[in-house]
């Protein structure tokens, strides 16, 4: 059999030496096999770095973005062959659907999110500008660029699809390539997706590799620039963290460990409540999805003591109607595990398990399907004999495999739950609000997500062990101190945070923002007849003046309906220790200075969507005169929509040159073109 390819320089490559089949989980008969020789891995690095990198950075945030989009609707229509591969490896239909379906929900999800959410450039700022001398002449602030090198993504074998691409989706994203590493025994899987994204013709060249064999030389040749990100068992990213490479060249290491999670019973969830039926149902969902292959499957439950036992019978029934057997047959409910060798290692962990704890179960009729050529392994549910057992906390069986755990009170289930030392995810299922926000922060600082359910969500919450893209996976310690998803927080790995000082013009141009203190150009007219295509960051008008009179305050309250003392009561606005006397509404200083900087006749600007920290910074007394100073602050373009959206900065000030408003000003401006190229 022909060893598994690689895409290498933009290149498939077959590699030669001798090659190690991979096995069908349910036949044992090999399906593909790998080899490691003659691939030039120090070659591909630099490949990625020379040409994927510079062909990425030219593409601002959104360019990026839409490549993720129309990646993740190409690969959308391609599913069925991975889905006919994916059974090869064990899963079920209803398994493979978050690797196969969801690894593209992330392309889609983050291109979503970075078309909306991130700027029309290839910077990002960070957070607000400091003000670092007295008089505003010198300011900072924050800025995330790209960084220089190539991304190299170590992947688990239980998602080679979504594992691969929730990776990509950020790296791509923030500007970087990268060089994927699947695990070996779905490496055959993860081929298949990589040679869709390939076929897709939709990335630059370079942006993105695959090395189907051993890492090799790898991990050698990463540098400072470089991002590893480790997706495996905690022995595995021990190994990584020391490895001498990575500590000689600094290269920063992301991982993504196994956690031995737990799913509390809360008191509340009596045998006859709601939450208890959920509970039971969640645990038997997490330990036969994908035959409990999940790093963040169920593998701790902790009970009340009082409802151990109803909970253990309960738990034994739901799973003695799991059905094992082919998972090709639309009627199993759960298939084998990857391989024989991995069963063999589950088996081990049981067996350490088992010094530990008691067996309540661990027999399973296997359908049609030979349990000696195929790794078919039965649910297993085990009791621990002392709560506080090591093994119980610190043995992951990557497989069906829970353990039933007791405890006395709240604090002792967050006691137990810290023993895993760290963990990806924890659920509590109870009907007490009080008690799950109890055990939810008792247990935080353990755990990177924790699902809480009741049971008005019983139906629609998403399940303990589906990480979902807008939400941060991963988990500290011993689940590997690593963070993924959580939205655009996933860019992170892959940017450069970098502060930067100076005066506001010279910020003003690094963060294609103007700063307050920087230059404002006010001779091209109003600027609200310039299309987005002609504006520039700093256009500016100094508006007209209007002195606001007590008939303004009092015909706004009327109109409005707010009668707040402040405005409309003498002797109690006098009293005010803040107002001393009566006040304009802060919405009325708004609507005015509105009035004051509008263009009133039809032109690019096409609507007002909204407002950004709005502040009121001073009160604004009848017979006060108010200016506005209205400066092109932020441009983002829409691609594709014939608009962009610009902020404006918006300073409203009283006679004496007090700021007594400040907020910036959200409108949407057509393009030259107008709106859909209509002129
Ligand atoms: P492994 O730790 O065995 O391997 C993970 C990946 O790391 C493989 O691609 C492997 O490739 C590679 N690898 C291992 N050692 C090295 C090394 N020294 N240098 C370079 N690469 C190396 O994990 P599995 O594939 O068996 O996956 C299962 C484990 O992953 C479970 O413990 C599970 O809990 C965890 N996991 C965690 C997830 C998370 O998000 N936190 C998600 C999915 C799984 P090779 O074998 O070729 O060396």
């Amino acid at each position: 059999m022909q060893p598994l390819s690689s895409f290498l320089s933009d290149h498939w490559v077959t590699p030669d030496g001798p090659a190690t089949p991979i096995h069908h989980a349910v036949t044992g008969e090999p399906v593909a096999a790998l080899a490691s020789s003659g691939l030039d891995r120090a070659a591909a690095l630099e490949h990625a770095r020379q040409v994927g990198g510079p062909a990425l950075r030219t593409l601002t945030f959104p360019e990026r973005a839409s490549l993720l989009r129309d990646l993740g609707k190409y690969l959308l229509t391609r599913t069925e062959e991975l889905y006919e591969l994916s059974s090869t490896t064990g899963t079920t239909r209803a398994d493979a659907w978050p690797d196969i379906e969801g690894g593209p929900g992330v392309l889609l999800t983050l291109a979503s999110k970075g078309r909306r959410e991130l700027p029309d450039g290839t910077i990002l700022p960070d957070g607000d500008t400091e003000v670092l001398a007295r008089d505003g002449s010198v300011v900072g602030a924050h800025v995330e660029t790209s960084r220089r090198g190539v991304a190299v993504h170590l992947n688990a074998f239980n998602f080679p699809c979504w594992g691969m691409l929730e990776k990509l989706a950020p790296t791509l994203l923030a500007g970087m390539p990268a060089v994927v590493k699947p695990a070996p025994q779905t490496a055959h899987l993860a081929h298949a997706l990589f040679r869709q994204v390939v076929n897709s013709g939709i990335l630059p060249d370079g942006a993105v590799q695959l090395l189907c064999a051993e890492p090799g030389d790898l991990l050698e040749h990463l540098r400072e620039q470089d991002v590893l990100t480790a997706t495996g068992s905690a022995a595995t990213l021990r190994t990584l963290r020391s490895h001498p490479a990575l500590l000689r060249n600094l290269v920063p290491l992301h991982g993504e460990a196994d956690s031995l999670n737990a799913a509390i019973l809360a008191p509340s969830a009596t045998p006859d409540s709601p939450e208890f039926g959920l509970f039971v149902r969640e645990v038997v969902r997490e330990m036969t999805t994908k035959a409990g292959q999940k790093c963040t499957a169920i593998r701790r439950i902790l009970a009340p003591a009082d409802q151990q036992s109803a909970l253990e019978e309960a738990i034994v029934t739901a799973l003695d109607d799991v059905r094992v057997g082919d998972p090709a047959d639309p009627d199993t409910d759960m298939g084998p595990l990857v391989d024989l060798a991995h069963r063999s290692r589950v088996r081990e962990a049981i067996a350490w398990l088992g010094e530990a704890s008691t067996v309540l179960r661990d027999r399973s009729p296997f359908h049609e399907v030979d349990p000696e050529r195929g790794a078919f392994l039965a649910p297993t549910l085990l009791r621990a004999d002392d709560a506080r057992a090591t093994a119980v906390h610190d043995v992951e069986a990557l497989g069906p495999v829970a353990t039933v755990i007791p405890y006395t009170d709240l604090d002792e289930a967050v006691d137990l739950a810290a023993l895993g030392r760290g963990s990806l995810v924890a659920s509590i299922f109870g009907s007490d609000p009080g008690e799950a926000a109890h055990l939810a922060l008792g247990i935080a600082a353990h755990h990177g997500r924790i699902l809480v359910v009741d049971a008005s969500i019983g139906d629609a919450h998403t399940g303990h062990g589906s990480p979902l893209p807008q939400l941060l996976h991963g988990g500290p310690g011993r689940a590997g101190g690593g963070e993924e998803l959580g939205g655009l927080r996933s860019l992170r790995p892959y940017l450069q945070r970098t502060a930067v000082q100076g005066s506001p013009d010279s910020i003003s141009r690094i963060l294609s923002t103007w700063q307050p203190g920087a230059s404002r150009t006010a001779d091209k007219g109003h600027p609200f007849t310039l299309t987005f295509d002609d504006l520039e960051v700093g256009d500016a008008i100094t508006t007209a003046s209007r002195t606001v009179t007590l008939e303004d305050i009092e015909a706004f309250a009327d109109l409005t309906g707010d009668h707040f003392y402040a405005h409309m009561d003498e002797e109690a606005a006098a009293a005010s220790p803040i107002f001393g006397g009566r006040v304009a509404h802060g919405y009325l200083v708004v609507a005015l200075a509105a009035g004051l900087f509008v263009w009133p006749d039809p032109g690019p600007v096409l609507a007002n969507y909204g407002i950004d920290r709005l502040r009121f910074a001073k009160p604004t007394y009848p017979g006060d005169t108010l200016t506005c100073h209205l400066t092109c602050r932020r441009k983002t373009l829409r691609a594709g929509t014939g608009y962009g959206e610009v902020a404006w900065d918006s300073e409203v000030v009283n006679q004496d040159g007090d700021v007594v408003a400040a907020y910036d000003v959200l409108t949407m401006v057509a393009n030259r073109s107008g709106v859909n190229g209509a002129e």
